[in-house]
């Protein structure tokens, strides 16, 4: 048979939990949290099992739910989605980005991602026969230079994909960075893919951009969620999707035969919960708390940091002990000093290794606590 992916391996993240699982480390490098979800969620979604919500859900998703998302996002960001057309709940923002791909991206279309990338972008793109184009966003700030997104554009390119707060470097997108792409979305009449699964996981004074507070960029945009990343419920996968109806028509026509609709009593769960805003709106200080605690306790080890703005990972940069790759540093420390981590280099397939190495601080403080004392012994 001929692969479909001849270059696609098992991912880093199955590859670094395994290590850590066999060498007995603590595990800092899958991003999910190992502490439980709010016990109020459990029992919501008890209950919606025990009451009978255990046949399928309607195809865009339990219309509860949907009404929440639309009052949050308009709370939040200003933009009204209409429940019954532009919104649509999917097992995970994985499976949202996977189906927005899958219904736009035709063979020979460019799509044009920024390096680090988050690794689920560009397998979808090429197996739909697209060809990504990475621009590369560099440390310490990992800002994009809308110069070279500009120079990158050609007749062939079909969208942009963006993700703020960001995976892994924890940089945020600024509104002066949301108005250029939409210029360039606008000019050479792009799609957009804004993945915002750390939406409200975002730190100091920084703001949560949107795609939705922009008009004429919402209008050309996916926007993919994760309530896994939000409520510490990784292992529900349930996500969702807006974007304006006459795209969300074409994003459903994937959806209803790829999955046709997700987990009922996860969704109904969700929607009663959902009915206090303070559930979302207590997130970003509950994170920063963690960062904080996390970083104040490694701030005289020999790792470099520039404190994340946004997302539960790190960036720890170890030029200071060794010349290693990232790959064999991160291999070291599992088996040799029992910490797993994320060697950055996967998401930066055909660029230089910068030295870093990400760990995820959604963690107890005890566990935390255990990886500094990990941290500054090396
Ligand atoms: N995008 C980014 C940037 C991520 O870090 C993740 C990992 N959770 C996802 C998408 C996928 O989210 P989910 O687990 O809801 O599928
Ligand atoms: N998003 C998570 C991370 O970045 C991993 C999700 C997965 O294992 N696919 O660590």
């Amino acid at each position: 048979m001929i692969s479909k992916l001849p270059n696609v391996t098992t991912s880093i993240f199955t590859v670094m939990s395994k290590m850590a699982s066999e060498y007995g480390a603590l595990n800092l490098s899958q991003g999910f949290p190992n502490f439980e979800s709010d016990p109020v969620l459990i029992e919501a979604v008890s209950k919606a099992m025990k009451d009978g919500f255990n046949q399928y859900a309607p195809m865009q998703g339990d219309l509860g739910l949907r009404e929440r998302i639309y009052e949050k996002v308009q709370t939040l960001y200003g933009k009204k989605y209409n429940p019954t057309s532009e919104i649509t709940i999917t097992a995970g923002a994985t499976q949202a980005i996977f189906t927005a791909i899958a219904a736009t991206i035709h063979k020979g279309d460019e799509v044009i991602i920024f390096a680090p990338a988050y690794d689920c972008y560009e397998p979808a793109i090429k197996l739909f026969g697209g060809v990504t184009k990475a621009i590369q966003l560099k440390p310490p700030f990992y800002t994009p230079n809308w110069g070279e997104v500009a120079q990158a554009i050609s007749a062939n390119t079909k969208m942009i994909i963006i993700n703020s707060p960001h995976n892994p470097s924890g940089t945020v997108f600024s509104e002066k960075d949301m108005l250029q792409l939409q210029i360039l979305a606008d000019k050479h009449n792009l799609l957009v893919l804004s993945d915002e699964v750390y939406e409200h996981i975002i730190f100091d004074t920084e703001i949560h951009q949107s795609a939705a507070r922009f008009e004429a960029l919402s209008q050309r945009t996916f926007i993919t969620a994760s309530f896994g990343k939000t409520f510490h419920n990784t292992g529900w996968k349930m996500g969702y999707c807006l974007a304006p109806e006459n795209l969300m028509k074409e994003f459903q026509k994937v959806h209803q035969y790829n999955v046709f609709c997700v987990n009922h009593p996860v969704q109904k769960g969700l929607a009663n919960y959902l009915e206090n805003p303070s559930r979302f709106l207590s997130i970003p200080n509950f994170y920063e708390e963690k960062r904080d605690f996390f970083l104040n306790l490694i701030k005289d080890s020999k790792f470099q940091f520039m404190p994340s703005k946004g997302t539960y990972f790190q960036l720890l940069d170890y030029s200071k002990i060794t010349d290693e790759s990232d790959i064999a540093f991160a291999e070291k420390l599992t088996k040799e000093f029992k910490l797993a981590s994320i060697p950055t280099s996967v998401f930066n397939k055909n660029q230089a290794d910068f030295k870093q190495l990400r760990v995820c601080f959604a963690k107890t403080n005890e566990t935390l606590q255990q990886a500094a004392a990990i941290l500054n012994n090396i």
